[in-house]
């Protein structure tokens, strides 16, 4: 995958802009962008990390194309390690298209997605983790995603891996080393001590992979349906959530006949809210595929959010529903708590449950309700927590692997079995860790992670 010629892309996003940039990287990048400009780019002023003026001259017609800034920065102190150079154009699509044309002309080559962060990956400014996250805080629609892919980028993963790996690494050492492992024998001492740390290491990964239940909702957003009995106001809270009036209120029972769904945020994770038809027993046709249809976004749904009338008793069809929702994706909203309350007097069939109190009509309660939902999905203590969470898959795939590796080894260093084999397990360990940071990755899987990045970057 990796060339050393001169890159070039329209880093800027498409449409029309303030400035527009045009970047290239590699070892032609000073000498193809001082071939561009008649007079003021002399090879000799070129000072690293310092901002130029100049006028761009198309070298074979010598029209004048445009009044630019170009930053040079000096490989391999730049962002992909190689001499990139920026050129900051008025932010027309036609003339950033015209800069990036002249640039080919001359001896450039338009870069692939991505190509400028693999350049930075294998020339090791930053590691694989730290790439991705590049890739996610481009792509963060929220500002919690854009923390999470900032911590990233920081080197936060590589950082909280780096300690098991090497204790990984010591113990494969020992091993190999150890006379005792060639006679097939170690004392309990040794044995016990190996068996410490393994069983440390497991620990340590395990307590990193466990944050992808939650880090995988970060990424790729959340299911939440909104579900209770005709009236009770879901969509009223449905809109609420979203802050529109999406979804039509009216007083009249099974006005929503249909899922109705829309894409927000719930505490900075993206969630997909499902407003669906009222559930109860009913002859009409359309309502009850309505009905059906709410089952199923029920049994799919992360989170179920089922909604009571305050301002009513419970009835069988409140009961039915509470016997529906798996205890496990479940919250209860008591709505309408802006009017004289009759449930309270009839709460014995949910006693003991935990109920958000809430008004869609004031909009009382909803800060809880927030919250409740966000840690229902990411555990009570969340939002003060700082600890790195996993949001990849296949991040999260790579360290199940290792724990499976080490749990074996430690298994059979327990039986008293060991053999080669023991040590290809670490190894194996030790192999999928480093999956993660992308030196143990091949060219193909290199290459797809690269190929979800934007031009240009
Ligand atoms: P859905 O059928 O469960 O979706 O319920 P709607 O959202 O359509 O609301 C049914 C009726 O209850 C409408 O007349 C709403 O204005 C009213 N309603 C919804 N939430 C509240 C609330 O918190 N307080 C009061 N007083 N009325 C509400």
């Amino acid at each position: 995958m990796f060339s050393d010629d001169t890159i070039a892309a329209i880093s800027t996003p498409p449409g029309r802009g303030g400035i527009g940039v045009v970047r290239l990287s590699g070892p032609d990048a000073l000498s193809i962008t001082n071939s561009l400009s008649r007079f003021d780019l002399i090879n000799t002023l070129w000072e690293p990390n310092r901002a130029r003026f100049a006028h761009i001259i198309d070298p074979t017609s010598n029209e004048f194309i445009d009044e630019v800034v170009v930053t040079y920065y000096k490989g391999p102190r730049s962002y992909s390690g190689e001499d990139i150079v920026e050129i900051s154009c008025h932010g027309s699509p036609l003339i950033l298209s015209r800069v990036l044309e002249i640039v080919v002309e001359k001896g450039a080559r338009i870069a692939e997605p991505g190509e400028f962060t693999f350049r930075a990956f294998f020339n090791r400014r930053i590691d694989l983790t730290q790439a991705q996250a590049v890739r996610d805080l481009i792509n963060a629609q929220t500002q919690y995603q854009a923390r999470v892919a900032t911590r990233q980028l920081d080197g936060e993963l590589s950082r909280h891996l780096a300690p098991f790996k090497d204790s990984l690494i010591e113990v494969i050492v020992h091993l190999e080393s150890s006379i005792e492992f060639v006679e097939d024998d170690i004392s309990p001492e040794t044995s016990s001590t190996l068996q410490e740390k393994l069983s440390a290491i497991i620990a340590g990964l395990s307590e990193i992979a466990d944050s992808f239940s939650f880090g995988r909702y970060v990424r790729e957003g959340f299911d939440l349906a909104i579900v209770g009995r005709p009236n009770v106001g879901k969509s009223s809270i449905f809109n609420r959530l979203i802050g529109v009036d999406r979804a039509i209120v009216t007083p009249l029972p099974g006005t929503t006949r249909d899922a109705l769904y829309e894409s927000t945020a719930i505490s900075g994770v993206p969630v997909r809210l499902i407003d669906t038809a009222g559930i109860r027993e009913t002859t009409d046709l359309v309502e009850s595929i309505g009905v059906s249809r709410s089952k199923s976004a029920i049994a799919d749904a992360d989170v179920s959010l089922l909604v009571l009338d305050a301002s009513e008793t419970l009835n069988d069809d409140d009961l039915h529903l509470l016997d529906q929702i798996p205890v496990q994706h479940r919250l209860i909203a008591l709505n309408k708590t802006d009017l004289p309350q009759k449930l309270t007097e009839s709460l014995a069939p949910i006693d003991g449950y935990e109920l958000t109190h809430v008004s869609a009509l004031t909009g009382d309660g909803f800060d809880q309700l927030t919250s409740r939902i966000f840690e229902r999905l990411a555990g009570t203590d969340a939002a003060e927590r700082d600890d790195i969470i996993i949001t990849d898959a296949r991040q999260y795939d790579a360290i199940r692997r290792a724990i499976e590796h080490v749990n074996g080894a430690l298994e059979m260093i327990r039986q008293g079995e060991l053999e080669e084999i023991l040590l290809l397990r670490l190894r194996g360990g030790l192999s999928a860790l480093g999956e993660i940071t992308g030196e143990t990755l091949t060219e193909d899987i290199l290459g797809q992670i690269f190929s979800t990045f934007c031009i240009g970057k």
